[in-house]
């Protein structure tokens, strides 16, 4: 038995995570909705309604349908330079804001900046916040703590980083990799390079084995995944998650461990 699948049994993982709530986010949007592609999208909610760079709060919840909105301060500060009680301020405020304009809540973030002090982590968990993605790359793995999440790549070494993972498919797993691309929308237009965009996320659209999906699926799925029960001779495996879970029984099946349930697996 191998905990080697994702979501309806798939064997890979590929979500993306985009920064700030420019106005650009409109056109990454709609290339990626034209993929099928999922992203969580970082915003800075001190910035709403203030500039024409920024998108407005009135549009977000159609705006960013189908894909996830996620903290990343109300005023994009270096958080290591902040007391611990700004920190708060900065993080509170943000979920907040983008709680009472979405009605959801709302529990992932990225570092602006990629940066933080020793006493960050607490203030996330202490509003809520379950991860935290960094701005550092070269990962394909589940992070070993979800609130310094490393990405695979930025968006410009995507080229590179979808061929290694090509290459990955080919091969037997032991556990489900991950494709996690970053960056922020303006970049595109400031680069005028959105053909870039659309290249790249053919190219994503291309991998059948993939579940696509914005960073809080993969966590929660993680987690369910994490907390399967398994019986001392693991012939049986209780799911008490509210998420289905997928495995490779030993004889190379896909079995599905719904929710809620126990499953006999041999
Ligand atoms: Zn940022």
């Amino acid at each position: 038995m191998k905990l080697n699948r994702y979501k309806d049994g798939k064997k890979f993982a590929i979500t993306l995570s985009y920064d700030d709530g420019n106005v650009a986010d409109r056109r990454l949007i709609k290339i990626f909705n034209n993929y099928g592609l999922k992203a969580t999208f970082n915003l800075v909610s001190g910035w709403f309604d203030g500039s024409d760079d920024v998108v407005t709060s009135s549009e977000i919840p159609e705006l960013y349908k189908g894909h996830e909105i996620a903290c990343h301060t109300s005023h994009h500060p270096h958080l290591e330079r902040l007391p611990i009680s700004l920190q708060n301020n900065e993080i509170y405020e943000d979920r907040k804001k983008l709680e009472s304009i979405t009605g959801n809540i709302i529990r992932g973030f990225a570092y602006p900046y990629g940066s933080y002090s020793k006493e960050t982590e607490s203030v996330l968990v202490a509003n809520g916040l379950c991860y935290a993605r960094t701005t550092m790359s070269g990962s394909f793995s589940v992070p070993s703590s979800f609130m310094y999440w490393n990405s695979t790549c930025h968006h410009r070494d995507s080229d590179k980083y979808i061929d290694i993972f090509k290459n990955m498919q080919n091969h037997t797993w032991e556990y489900g990799s991950i494709l996690y691309i970053w960056g922020h929308s303006y970049e595109f237009d400031r680069n005028n390079n959105w053909d870039l965009a659309e290249k790249m996320s053919e190219s994503l659209s291309q991998f059948k084995d993939a579940w696509f999906c914005t960073n809080i699926e993969l966590y929660d799925y993680t987690m369910a995944q994490k907390n399967l029960v398994f019986s001392s001779d693991n012939s049986s495996v209780m799911n008490n998650s509210c998420h289905d879970v997928w495995i490779t029984g030993d004889s190379g099946d896909v079995i599905r461990l719904e929710s809620g349930k126990t499953t006999i697996i041999k």
